[in-house]
């Protein structure tokens, strides 16, 4: 019988914590180490919903990959939202655990699971982990190929986002429509910004909120930056700049699939039961065009 700590070491092994953000706040949430596990249940948030549903399929332990606590707590009372999800896992006997911005850095992590989604080959970072790689940036080829001639340390490290090649080039409008139907199914779907029909070939994809990383998806000769979060100024003044062209997903959509991969991780490692909780945790619920 394996316990929480067992189940903690397994996940710290594939998602090392020194590699998360110095203002994530990763690892075990609530829970007693030395209790028990027979079955590891995974989702991407830990709303009040999965919490539930957590302990309704008698799991032992939660796995998610957003962090409920971030910032400074002082109540965890039953009465406020947060306070009731710790009061719902510790009565239901169900220590939570995350593994973020380390398990989107690691390789495999969240990034290469996106990746692979949208069809590329998960090549070097946007932004790798150690900035002593960074500076081995090879400068563009010719042809603009900009992944191609990676030094092998560089295509393999670690860090947030991943670039990489089509197989051949598609349009803007055909690979977003790959995407659509590669990600899980949103209640908005997915939206591109650039002209339609411009071809595309070498993808920049970062997990979750990327917009940070539109300078660098240009820098590196992206024709195309995958990310969630987008907002209005921030493409529009990308593009006018010359940036590439820009698909925003849903945040959960782009993230949701890892949850197979640390599936698979803690099930073959461990040999414990395992469950994913496919609740759609994405808060919008409605999308309208309007009506002619
Ligand atoms: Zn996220």
């Amino acid at each position: 019988m394996a316990t929480v700590n067992d189940v903690r070491e397994v996940i710290e092994r594939a998602y090392p914590p020194h590699l998360a953000e110095d203002w994530d706040a990763v690892g075990l949430i609530c829970g007693d180490p030395a209790v028990s596990v027979s079955k590891v249940a995974f989702a991407l948030d830990c709303t009040q919903a999965v919490a539930q549903r957590a302990v309704d399929i008698g799991a032992q332990m939660l796995v998610v990959h957003h962090p409920l606590l971030m910032r400074g707590v002082t109540s965890v009372a039953a009465d406020t939202p947060k306070g009731k999800v710790i009061h719902t896992l510790i009565r239901g006997g169900v220590a939570l655990m995350a593994a973020h911005t380390n398990a989107d850095k690691a390789r495999p992590g969240v990034n290469d699971v996106l990746a692979e989604l949208v069809g590329i080959a998960p090549g070097r970072p946007l932004v790798p982990a150690d900035p002593a790689l960074a500076q081995d940036t090879p400068a563009k080829d010719a042809a603009g190929d900009a992944c191609a001639q990676d030094a092998p340390a560089l295509a393999k490290a670690p860090g947030l986002g991943r670039l990489g090649q089509l197989p051949e080039a598609i349009t803007l409008r055909e690979f977003t429509q790959r995407v659509a139907n590669a990600l899980p199914e949103t209640e908005w779907g997915v939206r591109a910004a650039g002209d339609p029909d411009q071809l595309v070939r070498t993808v920049a994809v970062s997990s979750g909120s990327g917009d940070s990383f539109l300078e660098t998806a240009a820098a590196l000769g992206a024709d195309v930056y995958l990310t969630s979060d987008l907002r209005h100024h921030p493409v529009d003044e990308h593009l006018r700049a010359g940036g590439p062209a820009v698909i925003d997903t849903a945040h959960w959509a782009s993230e949701f699939p890892w949850t197979r991969q640390v599936r698979d991780i803690v099930s073959a490692q461990t040999g414990l039961e395992t469950e994913i909780i496919e609740l759609r945790t994405d808060p919008w619920t409605v999308h309208a065009k309007k009506e002619n």
